[in-house]
């Protein structure tokens, strides 16, 4: 049985949440008010003991935890996950029934309501994902309302959370039919393969759907591409049906290989006539500037942190030296395709970084395009500051 305590929310955040906000900050509350057990439902209070809102206890690096509902007769039970689950599936009903997009977010955490877990669909399959220890407790509810709400051939889970933060190996299977993997998945009509039960990643990261789109159908016609921490080279892959002449995917580890010789395989593209090197994006970048390499397309997107055997990288700090790198080796009017999912800064920040890395170098730059997360990556209306996603595609004009 969950349990409930009350806990009082200081100002200004009691307006805040009244407001919708959320998110339940570190410094909303006076820490030795906070249960024990992660997973107790809390009973929002004002300074003068008024009634919030209704959250959980779940600790994640943004908060303690997340407002579930602001209306004090409701009860935080099956009926409620079926309630959310629902209206989040009439949301996507575009996505479920076109045939071309196979695989899309069908939860996303805050945004529909819930914070600390998401759930993506992968042509039939379900992956939940579980981002703290609280939200978690809350399984069998939400395993059985999902399990009612959906049809599906299995469901898999991702635990994203343990002391670290980190997601722990194990095994993802959680009931229905084991899938075969790789389960391949359509997008936009390109195929992608997926595996939903092998590590911390499936193989394709479902927020950049429509910069795979963009670059295939604008952007990559007879190029020379470059992509940079590439995974999967699920955007190269893009690249080569939108026409490019030749791309080059670069990641450092060492299962990116095979993975991305699978995806050029799964859509019919010779992977012999594409380059794929595992290395160090970094020391790439110096190999391509000794043999004067130009390219005419480049995606920049690294993860949010990386720790290499020589080097720490981290977006909030070294992003504008990966831009100087990419500049120098990027053609006459070539675009850049700059991409971040730090959510420790905004748009305006990350172009700051693009500003800064194009002063630097003495180049003029247009910034042609922006993109955020896609639609069925709901963020809550009021409060942008959810969507993570910031991608630039800039021109280099001199
Ligand atoms: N752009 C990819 C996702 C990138 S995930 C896509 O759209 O699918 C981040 C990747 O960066 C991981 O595959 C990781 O192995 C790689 N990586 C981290 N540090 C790196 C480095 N210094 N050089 C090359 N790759 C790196």
């Amino acid at each position: 049985m969950t349990q409930t305590i009350a806990l009082q929310i200081q100002q200004p955040f009691s307006d805040q949440l009244r407001k919708g906000y959320p998110l339940i900050s570190k410094d909303a509350v006076n820490a030795k008010q906070l249960p024990t057990e992660q997973g107790t439902l809390l009973k929002l209070m004002d300074h003068h003991n008024r009634f919030i809102g209704t959250g959980y206890y779940g600790i994640q690096n943004k908060g303690i935890g997340w407002v579930l509902t602001t209306d004090a007769n409701e009860t935080i039970d099956k009926a409620f996950f079926i309630k959310k689950f629902k209206k989040a599936i009439d949301n996507r009903a575009a996505f479920f029934n076109n045939d071309n997009t196979t695989a899309f977010r069908v939860f996303n955490g805050e945004g529909d309501g819930i914070g600390g877990l998401t759930i993506d669909f992968f042509n039939g399959y379900y992956m939940v994902s579980w981002y703290s220890e609280g939200i978690y407790s809350f399984k069998e509810m939400v395993y059985e309302a999902l399990a009612e709400t959906v049809n599906y051939q299995a469901i898999y889970e991702k635990k994203r959370f343990d002391s670290k933060g980190q997601y722990m190996e194990q095994d993802d299977f959680v009931m229905g039919t084991p899938g075969e993997f790789p389960l391949l998945v359509k997008e936009n009509g390109m195929t992608y393969a997926v595996h939903l039960n092998d590590g911390a990643m499936t193989g394709i990261f479902l927020d950049q759907r429509e910069v795979r789109l963009a670059i295939r159908e604008r952007y990559a016609n007879s190029t020379n591409m470059l992509n940079t921490f590439s995974y999967t080279g699920a955007f190269s892959v893009a690249a080569a049906l939108g026409g490019a002449n030749k791309t080059t995917s670069v990641d450092v580890a060492k299962r990116s290989l095979a993975k991305t010789i699978e995806q050029f395989s799964v859509n019919d593209i010779d992977y012999e006539a594409q380059d794929i090197k595992v290395m160090d994006v970094f020391h790439y970048f110096k190999y391509a500037q000794r043999h004067a390499l130009q390219f005419d397309l480049v995606v920049l997107d690294p993860p949010s942190f990386a720790r290499t055997k020589q080097m720490t990288f981290s977006t909030a700090k070294d992003y504008p030296k990966l831009l100087k790198d990419t500049i120098a080796i990027t053609a006459k009017n070539g675009i850049i395709v700059a991409s971040t999912n730090n959510a420790s800064f905004g748009m305006k920040k990350f172009k700051s970084f693009i500003d800064q890395a194009f002063k630097d170098t003495r180049t003029r730059y247009k910034i042609v395009e922006e993109y955020g997360l896609p639609k069925d990556f709901r963020v809550p209306r009021e409060y942008p500051e959810f969507n993570y996603l910031k991608v630039v595609f800039i021109q280099k004009i001199d």
